[in-house]
């Protein structure tokens, strides 16, 4: 076989994105001002939500989403041990303690008949993922998180076309939060946003991006100049207007994104389904898949093998995720051993995440999946 180069993720900016973002670039204001308002205003509009706050990653998102519930020492938070190192992390910068449950074997999501065991009276929030783009169970959480009067976080970092039972993210949960990192669906380089139905906390959230000050720089400079105030101990994290410029068409082509990905999910379901050697995870029938990423799942003994043999074919891959509890940081802190949480780890070690972006030619996909074919026999 040829060898030749297919990245694991190319962007999918346009020249229109580009022009949009260059607008920014030749006006007055960089940092927050029209340009992300007009983007909050929009992305809330997508997802059928009233309020949107732009800021710099949806690590500062969930992390803003736990300050404004006041988690702290003594606070426990549920969440996923299979997603990437934010999720829990955030819990950690609280000083509050990340409490695994284990994830369902067939989609990967956090298995919501698990979650009441691990509940306790110090309990104060669940963060769930909806990994590689598919919801989680929301509706059986809510009722969960509602009987125990706990909140409940989306980490909606893969998920923003994605439905279940015509659910949205953010309809269900207290907060949404989302990424505009480099290799997400729509993406501004870094860049996230927390979405939510709250007056009180969209308010809040918009001063806890900037350090708590009563009035940004745009509003004191375009109005008449009005001295700010700080109200209380903010944090710096605001979206910037080169970043919201970037995501203003992209949000116009979401769905057609959403639509080529999963055209190339099927093609790849297709051929795959025949290779034994491989394991697919579900997506259910109540689910519109917002199809972030796509993986396969192989014999845990030969995956990293086969994950060098791609590389070395020119396949760009990636493992999405190994287990957090198992990272060096959370097994030491809370004694973490294998075997804890044996379906995340399971996955975890079988994984791998195939190149996936509307990008993608149809001979570069015929040439991935007929490598992945002779590879994992
Ligand atoms: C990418 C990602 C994040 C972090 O997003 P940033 O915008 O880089 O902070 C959080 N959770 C999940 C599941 C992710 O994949």
């Amino acid at each position: 076989m040829r060898k030749r180069k297919i990245e694991f993720y190319k962007h999918n900016l346009s020249l229109q994105d580009k022009q949009e973002c260059l607008k920014v670039l030749n006006s007055l204001f960089l940092t927050t001002g029209e340009a992300v308002k007009k983007f909050e205003l929009k992305f809330a509009h997508y997802l059928g939500l009233k309020y949107v706050v732009g800021v710099t990653s949806c690590t500062d998102a969930l992390f803003l989403a736990l300050k404004y519930l006041q988690i702290g020492k003594d606070d426990e938070v549920i969440t996923t041990p299979l997603s990437f190192i934010a999720t829990a992390n955030v819990i950690e910068y609280c000083g509050a303690k990340p409490v695994f449950v284990d994830v369902e074997e067939e989609t990967g999501n956090i298995d919501a008949n698990l979650i009441e065991k691990a509940i306790t009276p110090k309990t104060k929030a669940i963060i769930i993922v909806h990994l590689y783009g598919q919801m989680c169970d929301i509706k059986k959480i809510r009722k969960i998180a509602d009987k125990y009067g706990i909140k409940i976080i989306e980490d909606s970092a893969h998920c923003i076309e994605g439905e279940r039972n015509g659910v949205k993210p953010g309809a269900l949960g207290d907060f949404a939060c989302f990424s505009f990192y480099a290799t997400k669906n729509i993406t501004s380089g870094e860049g996230g946003a927390i979405a939510c139905q709250n007056g009180k906390a969209y308010e809040w959230f918009q001063k806890a991006r900037l350090h708590g000050m009563s009035k940004n720089a745009a509003d004191r400079y375009s109005k008449k100049y009005e001295h700010y105030d700080m109200e209380f101990l903010g944090y710096k994290c605001n979206m910037s207007n080169i970043q919201a410029s970037l995501l203003l068409n992209q949000l116009d082509r979401i769905e057609k994104i959403s639509e080529r990905k999963e055209k190339i999910a099927m093609i790849y379901n297709k051929a795959f389904s025949k290779n034994s050697h491989l394991k697919l995870l579900k997506v259910l029938p109540e689910s519109k898949h917002a199809r972030h990423l796509y993986t396969v799942l192989v014999i845990p003994q030969k995956r990293d093998e086969y994950l060098h043999k791609l590389q070395e074919k020119g396949i760009g891959v990636a493992v999405n995720f190994r287990p957090i509890h198992l990272m060096k940081y959370y097994m030491k802190k809370y004694r973490y051993k294998v075997g804890d949480f044996a379906i995340a780890e399971k996955i975890g070690n079988s994984t791998i995440s195939l190149p996936f972006y509307p990008k993608l030619t149809k001979e570069e996909i015929d040439c991935v999946i007929s490598t992945v074919n002779s590879i994992v026999k």
